[in-house]
């Protein structure tokens, strides 16, 4: 590490100014190469300690581009923390955004076109591209020789489709108009193909790439099935609090506002936990008291939507409960690595079910909906949502190796130590081929429909029949071949299969004027065995637990 030209004077800051006793893996690289005017793109997930890369290399003098570093965020809140915490150093930092308007930024803008020494300057990607103020001042330090680095923080937003993150788009700009001016991208969350589109966008040169790795040792995944009644969640949830969490910091999303508020006042009411809900639907000021409540450790559990956490810095989150699965991986391993920033062991458990599934695939697609995003990125979305679908309905890869192939790092499971469900079931568990029932189900199901085809099958009456149950409305169809073929079958099993094969989308359900309607999902006949064939892949690869 000495190596670096830069060590002695890095290592001073750090300590000095930091308080910190030694650099994380990659930080002294990425802070070399920065000073030594080389574009840098740095990739380490949330909580990685990012920050540090730019803060400590603004500081310094002996780099080779000297002045103020622009940083380039698109998290408000987070510019706030930021600014505050080093002033609170002593650092001279500024932030350039609609809000501070009025007060920082008037204090701001004469000293840094005085030359004062100002080394950090925030601001977000739209004030910059849509600020004249903002881009006088840039003008004017480039001519004076005191613009030292851009920084592009959360980079991955540049790939995104939103029309509010369109500023992010322009940030070509950086190279374009300053163009021997280093530039710095970092993000949490990429992989191949996002960073092949931050590079490009931001036209890069030759850039440093540092990748730490993804893994969160601390943290044990797990993923359950979703109790069908809400009380029964709940009690689940309240269990798995008081027998493994009690007085613990936890966080618990769920899909929709309601849900959210719902939970919260049962979990106090009748299970007499310290929670309080979040979403985007609350006033400022609602928001604001139970979030600081929860940050200081007045509440101990706060229940969500994704709107909470963005950032977040509560180092002691001992759990991260998912009531309904996230929308992609990203947003998973996002809101799971909200847990355990300290390095204390930390738990993430998701509920899973197909009726979530189902309500994500339909707000996707819904034709009334005008938010709706374009075809494509409608497309897009779904094959997010199919992997973590994927995800869940794993049963014997290790969660962690799953989750890390997502970011395109190989990981041994060795490695894992038992620190997740499936690897915890490693002895315990055969796979089995389901891939015969599978295909039962589904001839079933298509002789159901042949049959009854004016009556509407919903998704209970099939499993009836298929189970051979005796009741009244299942009577007319006893004469069925296929009828009772899963008799001897476990009912965990069954139930298995048929969630199995609507995730997969080889069984789906639609709504009817009549209730839910259900069905198989083909055109003609002659696809079924196209459909056979899909789930006989599928299903030998699919270990189930006994
Ligand atoms: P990121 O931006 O990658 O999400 P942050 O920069 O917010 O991460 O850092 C996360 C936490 O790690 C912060 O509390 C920070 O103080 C801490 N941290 C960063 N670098 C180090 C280090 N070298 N040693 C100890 N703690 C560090
Ligand atoms: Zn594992």
């Amino acid at each position: 590490h000495t190596a670096s030209p830069y060590y002695f004077e890095a290592i001073s800051l750090l300590k000095g100014t930091f308080k910190l006793s030694h650099f994380r893996k990659n930080q002294l690289e990425c802070i070399t190469a920065t000073l030594d005017g080389k574009d840098v793109f740095y990739l380490a997930p949330t909580g990685g300690g990012k920050s540090l890369c730019y803060q400590l290399p603004a500081l310094c003098k002996s780099g080779k581009t000297q002045g103020t570093t622009f940083v380039i965020s698109p998290l408000l809140s987070l510019i706030e923390d930021q600014v505050l915490a080093l002033r609170e150093k002593g650092i001279n930092a500024f932030r350039l955004t609609n809000a501070a308007d009025t007060d920082a930024a008037h204090d701001a803008l004469p000293r840094l076109r005085k030359g004062d020494n100002v080394p950090l300057v925030y601001t977000t990607p739209e004030k910059f591209i849509n600020s004249n103020i903002v881009q006088d001042i840039v003008v004017h330090l480039y001519e004076r020789k005191l613009l030292a680095r851009f920084v592009v923080d959360e980079a991955h937003v540049i790939g995104g489709w939103r029309s509010w993150r369109e500023s992010y788009a322009s940030l070509g700009i950086l190279r374009e108009r300053w163009p021997d001016i280093p530039i710095m991208a970092l993000t949490g969350s990429a992989n191949e193909l996002a960073i092949e589109d931050i590079k490009e966008s931001l036209a890069l040169r030759n850039p440093v790439h540092l990748k730490q790795s993804f893994n969160r040792a601390n943290l044990y995944y797990e993923v359950r099935m979703k109790p069908a009644q809400k009380k029964v969640l709940l009690q689940e949830i309240a269990g798995f609090i008081q027998s493994r969490h009690k007085g613990d910091t936890g966080i618990i999303y769920c899909q929709s506002r309601d849900e959210c508020e719902d939970m919260a006042r049962r979990l106090r009411e009748e299970f007499n936990l310290s929670a309080r809900h979040f979403h985007a639907g609350m006033d400022r000021d609602e928001k604001r008291v139970n979030q600081h409540d929860w940050s200081k450790g007045i509440c101990k559990i706060i229940v969500a939507t994704i709107a909470f956490g963005m950032g977040i810095d509560k180092p002691d989150v001992r759990f991260v409960i998912h009531a309904t699965m996230s929308k992609d991986m990203d947003g998973y391993y996002q809101e799971t690595g909200r847990a355990g920033r300290d390095g204390g062991p930390s738990d993430c458990l998701l509920f899973y079910a197909y009726r979530d599934v189902a309500k994500l695939q339909s707000m996707l697609t819904n034709p009334h909906d005008s938010n709706r995003p374009p075809p494509d990125e409608v497309e897009r979305q779904l094959e997010r949502l199919s992997a973590v679908v994927a995800y869940c309905s794993n049963e014997s890869d290790c969660r962690r190796v799953l989750i890390l192939r997502h970011f395109d790092e190989e990981f041994d499971e060795e490695e894992c130590h038992k620190s997740c469900d499936n690897c915890c079931k490693l002895g315990k568990t055969v796979k089995e081929n389901c891939t015969e029932m599978a295909q039962q189900a589904v001839q079933l199901l298509s002789n159901l429909i042949d049959s009854g085809r004016d009556r509407g099958i919903t998704l209970n009456m099939f499993k009836d029949v298929w189970r051979g149950r005796k009741s009244k409305n299942i009577a007319p169809y006893s004469g069925l071949s296929g009828y009772g073929a899963a008799a001897n079958i476990d009912h965990t099993m069954t139930e298995r299969i048929v969630t199995q094969l609507l995730c997969r989308q080889v069984f789906s359900t639609r709504r009817t004027t009549s209730g839910s309607g259900f069905g198989v999902n083909y055109l003609e006949v002659c696809f079924l065995l196209m459909v056979v064939a899909i789930v006989s892949q599928l299903f030998w690869a699919v270990g189930l637990q006994r």
